[in-house]
């Protein structure tokens, strides 16, 4: 499974917030064997995020959106996701009843279009939070604060699935460009994946769909490189 990550929001672009939840997301979805190929930050602009959503959800298995949810003036996810495939906002029935069961908010009590969603759509709960999230096709639309972004992906993890990955790293202190002989071998006898992360060492890391081939891929390298002291 491929996946695209649209991430929303200002102070995002602006470098005020760091992208985590990119990051959480990419790392979770490569436990389950799902590869991310794109991850992209889109201000809080409505046809900004349509254009990105169409687009991706167009070239990919599923598209996952957070950021910008809730009641707020510039939480403008909703519209984005909703004009992106035709559709009206609508307050959710099932949100709010929801909200008022399960989350502590009567209806009354709740901001003028906190439960808002694209018509149609698949609500998923915020159990940590407030405003909800929701489904439309291969479109997942996730809250922005990371401990609701969390536990909302979790409730919808098992959707997510692909060939598992095996992964190995091994730290050397030679520099990159005398590594790249050795780079070419162990890739061409193992048939692994290999990248090259230069830091104060550079950690090569080894990627297989077959967990011998990374093991052997490793030792070998182990055998054949100056290694850093772990
Ligand atoms: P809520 O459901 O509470 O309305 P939201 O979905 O509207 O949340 P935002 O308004 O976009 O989320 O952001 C809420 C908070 O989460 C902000 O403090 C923001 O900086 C943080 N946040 C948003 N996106 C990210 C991200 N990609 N990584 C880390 N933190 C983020
Ligand atoms: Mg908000």
């Amino acid at each position: 499974m491929r996946v695209a990550i649209v991430s929303v929001g200002d102070e995002l672009l602006a470098g005020e917030t760091t992208n985590t939840n990119a990051a959480w997301l990419g790392a979770r979805l490569a436990d389950r064997g799902v590869t991310t190929e794109r991850v992209i930050t889109v201000p809080d602009r409505v046809a900004d995020i349509a254009r990105v959503v169409n687009e991706f959800r167009a070239e990919y298995d599923a598209v996952l959106v957070t950021g910008g949810l809730g009641p707020t003036h510039d939480d403008l996810t909703m519209d984005g996701v909703a004009a992106a495939f035709g559709r009206d906002l609508e307050a959710s029935e099932e949100a709010v009843t929801w909200l008022d069961e399960h989350g502590g908010y009567a209806a009354a009590d709740l901001a003028e279009g906190t439960a808002d969603l694209p018509t149609g759509a698949r609500v998923l709960h915020n159990t940590a939070g407030v405003a909800p999230g929701c489904v439309v096709e291969s479109v997942y639309v996730l809250p922005g604060v990371p401990e609701e972004m969390e536990a909302m992906f979790e409730t919808v993890a098992e959707e997510f699935s692909g060939e598992p990955r095996y992964v190995e790293s091994v730290v050397t202190t030679e520099p990159e460009s005398s590594l790249l002989d050795r780079f070419d071998e162990v890739q061409e006898t193992f048939g692994v994946k290999l990248g090259s992360y230069p830091g104060e060492n550079v950690r090569i890391r080894v990627e297989s769909t077959d967990e011998a081939d990374v093991e052997c891929a490793v030792e070998w390298l182990r055998e054949r490189v100056d290694l850093a002291d772990s």
